[in-house]
């Protein structure tokens, strides 16, 4: 089942003598999570997340748009016939309930026809528990669990409803990193087994480009750009998303574009055809240097940082926007020492903004070579 959203926006009334005005947390918003796909909602703290998932389930109406679960519109149906199951980062279990109690909590409380017999119950919650792999913790209380099996036993007590949409709302926050690594593996694998349309929400943009089907970023409410992870972090709509996408982060400097060519502090760094004349933001991913003795681009070596597989060359340029540049390498590929470095650039890797709407500006990267 398809989920709709088309053109939801939330606005908080101000509250108080002093306040100071309206806070419009989501505006205008628009997007499909696909049916049984897993739809990465992406974006800084503050952007719109929560309210956008609270929308979905019913616990904030919305100020304007609809939403659809698949041809139904469900915009006004209150929360408890939507058929959502959520998981919040604190996992909010019971704690004087045992493992088992807490994942039979949501049938309990169903009302009337709606109420399996206690037999379907323990059938459905025994299942849930199978699917999440805590079979064998059913009889422990919350606090003797660790917090990855805390945070199964939220996601089996979601899923024992059967529910037609799965929303997480940064489920992993409270996991240390190696945990937050294995959980993520295996919601992404309930998710595939269970085949329900999700919706995970993260401001950490590896998590969601690693467990996503597609992505969408936001940014003070509004939609920035959505697509498959891969596509947006190769093609960003603007400054924002390709800063927010990539570890290291992309590399950013202030430049312009003269008879079709980039100059960052008037070296000529690449062949930009098609790029009208002025003053830009130059984007490069930290990949999009190769060390070549003609090259346009020269930096200054501030420090070589080995990372294993790859080498980290930390440099400095007079048009850089950051106090440093970051650009990553195969080990074995001959990076100096320290002194001047030159680089070639590999066009697909750099990007032009417009530097007051921040927009991508086109050139044809494919001839640039
Ligand atoms: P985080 O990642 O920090 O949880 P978020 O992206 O989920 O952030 P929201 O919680 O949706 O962001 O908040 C979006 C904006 O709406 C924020 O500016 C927030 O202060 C505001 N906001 C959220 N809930 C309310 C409310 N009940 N009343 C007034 N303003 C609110």
């Amino acid at each position: 089942m398809n989920i709709t959203l088309q053109g939801l926006t939330k606005t908080f009334p101000a509250r108080g003598r002093r306040a100071r005005g309206e806070t419009t947390a989501v505006r205008d918003l628009s997007f499909t999570i696909p049916d049984g796909r897993l739809v990465g909602l992406l974006g800084p703290s503050g952007c719109g997340k929560s309210t956008t998932l609270n929308m979905i389930c019913g616990l904030e109406t919305p100020t304007a748009g609809r939403i659809f679960f698949g041809q139904e519109d469900v915009t006004t149906l209150p929360p408890e016939l939507r058929g959502v199951g959520m998981v919040f980062q604190n996992y909010a279990l019971y704690p004087h309930l045992s493992v088992l109690q807490n994942i039979l909590f949501p049938l309990e409380n169903l009302k009337g026809d709606k109420r399996p017999t206690r037999a379907e119950m323990q059938k459905r919650a025994r299942e849930a528990a199978a699917l999440v792999q805590i079979e064998d913790l059913l009889d422990r209380r919350p606090r003797e669990l660790s917090g990855g099996q805390q945070q199964r036993v939220a996601i089996a007590r979601a899923l024992v409803k059967m529910p037609r949409v799965l929303l997480l709302d940064e489920p992993l926050s409270n996991l240390d990193a190696r945990l937050r690594l294995q959980t993520r593996e295996e919601i992404c694998k309930i998710q595939k087994r269970t085949g329900i349309t999700t919706l995970f929400v993260t401001h950490d943009q590896e998590e969601a480009m690693s467990i996503s089907d597609f992505i969408v970023v936001m940014k003070e409410g509004v939609l920035m750009q959505q697509g498959a992870p891969q596509q947006v972090y190769d093609d960003p709509a603007n400054l924002f998303v390709a800063r927010f996408l990539g570890t290291p982060p992309i590399n950013v400097f202030t430049g312009r574009v003269q008879g079709g060519r980039l100059l960052l502090a008037d070296q000529e760094v690449l062949a930009v055809p098609g790029a009208p004349d002025g003053p830009v933001v130059a984007g490069i991913r930290p990949e999009g240097f190769e060390p070549d003795a003609g090259g346009g681009m020269a930096c200054a070596l501030s420090r070589v940082e080995v990372l294993g597989r790859d080498v980290s060359m930390v440099c400095t340029h007079p048009a850089c926007q950051g106090d440093t540049l970051r650009a990553i390498l195969r080990s074995g590929a001959g990076a100096p020492a320290q002194g001047t470095v030159r680089f070639a650039l590999r066009p697909e890797k750099v990007f032009l903004f417009d530097p007051d709407t921040e927009a991508r500006i086109p050139f044809d990267a494919a001839a640039a070579r």
